[in-house]
């Protein structure tokens, strides 16, 4: 009976997870929101921190992606636009070049595994640029709008509405044609990449969530579950979904 519980508690996807360079002192530190951590945990998967890796990069993503079962791909700074051939506007915010060529090669190895894909924020962003399609350096002078995309109401706090197209993953997971969410970006998709399409938008026209067209699960949103989900329950239903495709993922034969 014990073995059987240690089985059922070791059988839980293990979700990896990007995150950021910061200074601490003369070091570089790998830092991740604990929100992202306790968002994966909470909703029945085990969370697994990954480091930019600059050497040896592609046999480290090989190796790691034999060992996971989904890969979140978290918010951060702006992608460079070099990524996207473009150069910088004014507005542009710090980049981080290590970053985006890491995040970028992770998604390409990771989609064609078919292994799951979460993207948020930044994450989204990443996704649209690595399969091949561009951003709003700055919406804000690139594509008007009144609304508030970048709020200061503390992280939980609903600001604006997304309509979300029905019959997409998003919608079939939410169950909702709208749903009220925070906001925390100045950058948006542009140009959707082949083979993706918008599965919601704000009342502005601003991308809040792309997914791609066949069963492959690879889903970006532009807003932050992980910060609103312990206050609006509702969110959770994102994580759940994820790691239950990671689960058949993990289940599968390969
Ligand atoms: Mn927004």
């Amino acid at each position: 009976m014990e073995k059987a519980n240690k089985g059922e508690n070791i059988m839980k996807p293990i979700i990896a997870m990007t995150t950021y360079n910061s200074k601490r002192d003369e070091n570089t530190v790998s830092s991740l929101n604990m929100n992202y951590s306790n968002a994966i945990l909470k909703n029945g998967g085990i969370p697994l921190l990954l480091p930019i890796v600059e050497n040896c990069m592609e046999e480290y993503i090989d190796n790691l992606l034999c060992n996971v079962d989904g890969v979140l791909f978290s918010g951060g700074a702006d992608v460079s636009p070099i990524e996207y051939n473009e150069e910088p506007v004014r507005e542009l915010g710090s980049c981080s070049i290590e970053r985006d060529k890491f995040e970028i090669l992770l998604y390409k190895k990771a989609f064609e595994r078919k292994i799951p894909i979460l993207g948020i924020c930044r994450g989204l962003q990443v996704i649209n640029v690595a399969a091949g399609g561009t951003l709003y350096q700055d919406i804000y002078t690139q594509k008007p709008t009144n609304k508030q995309h970048n709020q200061k109401q503390p992280w939980p706090d609903k600001t604006h509405k997304v309509n979300i197209c029905a019959d997409s993953k998003l919608y079939n997971i939410l169950e909702e044609e709208s749903v009220m969410t925070n906001s925390f970006h100045h950058q948006a998709a542009k140009d959707i990449a082949d083979g993706f399409y918008v599965s919601a938008k704000a009342e502005d026209d601003i991308v809040e969530a792309i997914e791609y067209s066949s069963d492959q699960f690879v889903l970006g949103v532009q807003w932050h579950p992980e910060g609103m989900f312990e206050k609006h329950h509702e969110f959770s239903k994102l994580f759940k979904a994820f790691i239950k495709e990671s689960e058949l993922y993990k289940n599968k034969e390969r």
